[in-house]
């Protein structure tokens, strides 16, 4: 096992968005990181400065936040440089031999950090050593799952509190909130953290074939490939069908997906075997604008049945009264 616990800190353009290179609006300035060992405690520790080329100065939001100062970019190396011994560190696990013993599996507080390297790797088009899919543990959302109510994010500071871990070092350098994460980690069960992979949406599939179906103990997850409008995502019919995530038989759908907010698709299906199962679709759009769906499905009780009919019945209410008003 060979568990990287990363994080970054990044700056962006100092004289705001209007004026970021789109390629780059995060540009990192450091790389922290831990290796852990099966119990999860530090077996190495890395970290390095980067001294920026797009942004040269600070944004101030980067400055409230991270205890970097321009001197100490002074003798830094340039982001290429750091990221080819950063890999290098990450795949020599001490273990000799076999490369698979070393593949290493990223950890992070939150989705961004990986997406950011991979963006900051595109930026100076540096193939990317990681694997696809990329799939990660995001602690902070299992620190959700298995202590809260799986859909608050909490910042780290609020998760060390939270586990009476005493704060030995200042958060926000990429040293430490790497060690903080790794300590977070070291509460939690083995099982608990590989039983709620992530996959990174930096890179989604482009063609059928490469389209990811994940099966998780609640539910499966699909990640479609791109398609040019939300429209042409819902016409398709990979992207709509409803398999029962417990027989994975064709289940057929109670109500038909409608649309819930602006990128939330729902619908109700039925398993002769194992009942109702809830899909949800969020259409997302790439970095290109090109839109790809994420569909979960999930069984679900009668109760939660209702609720959807329910869902369903208002919005077709909500859209009623919309248009009467505008005959008005
Ligand atoms: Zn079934």
């Amino acid at each position: 096992m060979n568990y990287i616990v990363l994080d970054l800190e990044w700056n962006q353009c100092p004289s705001g968005k209007a004026h970021e290179d789109r390629a780059l609006p995060f540009e990192i300035i450091e790389i922290g990181a831990v290796r852990l060992n099966e119990a999860h405690q530090i077996t190495g520790r890395f970290r390095e400065i980067i001294k920026p080329q797009v942004y040269t100065t600070l944004h101030f939001r980067t400055r409230e936040i991270v205890a970097l100062r321009a001197i100490d970019f002074a003798n830094a190396r340039c982001f290429p440089e750091v990221a080819a011994d950063f890999f290098s560190w990450c795949r020599d696990c001490g273990e000799s031999g076999a490369e698979e013993a070393c593949k290493p599996e990223f950890c992070t507080w939150g989705p961004a950090d990986l997406t950011e390297l991979q963006r900051n790797l595109s930026y100076y088009n540096i193939k990317s050593p990681f694997a696809f899919p990329l799939m990660y543990f995001d602690i902070q959302k299992i620190f959700s799952i298995v202590y809260e109510d799986r859909k608050s994010r909490r910042s780290l500071e609020y998760a060390i509190d939270f586990l009476s871990i005493p704060k030995t070092v200042a958060f926000h350098s990429a040293l430490s909130d790497a060690i903080y994460t790794s300590l977070v980690m070291q509460q939690l069960e083995e099982s608990q953290i590989r039983e709620n992979s992530s996959v990174d949406y930096f890179r989604t599939p482009l063609v059928r074939k490469e389209e990811i179906y994940l099966h998780y103990n609640t539910y499966d997850k699909f990640i479609s490939k791109l398609f040019v409008s939300r429209n042409q995502a819902m016409k398709d019919p990979v992207v709509t069908s409803t398999r029962c995530p417990l027989c994975q038989k064709a289940a057929q759908k109670k109500i038909r997906w409608f649309s819930a907010g602006s990128h939330n698709q729902f619908c109700l299906a039925w398993c002769p075997r194992h009942g109702y199962i809830k899909g949800k679709i969020r259409l997302r759009l790439n970095a290109d604008n090109m839109t790809y769906a994420v569909k979960t499905l999930k069984p679900i009780k009668e109760e939660e049945a209702n609720l959807l009919f329910e869902k369903k019945e208002s919005v077709k209410v909500k859209r009623q009264s919309h248009r009467n008003a505008m005959r008005d």
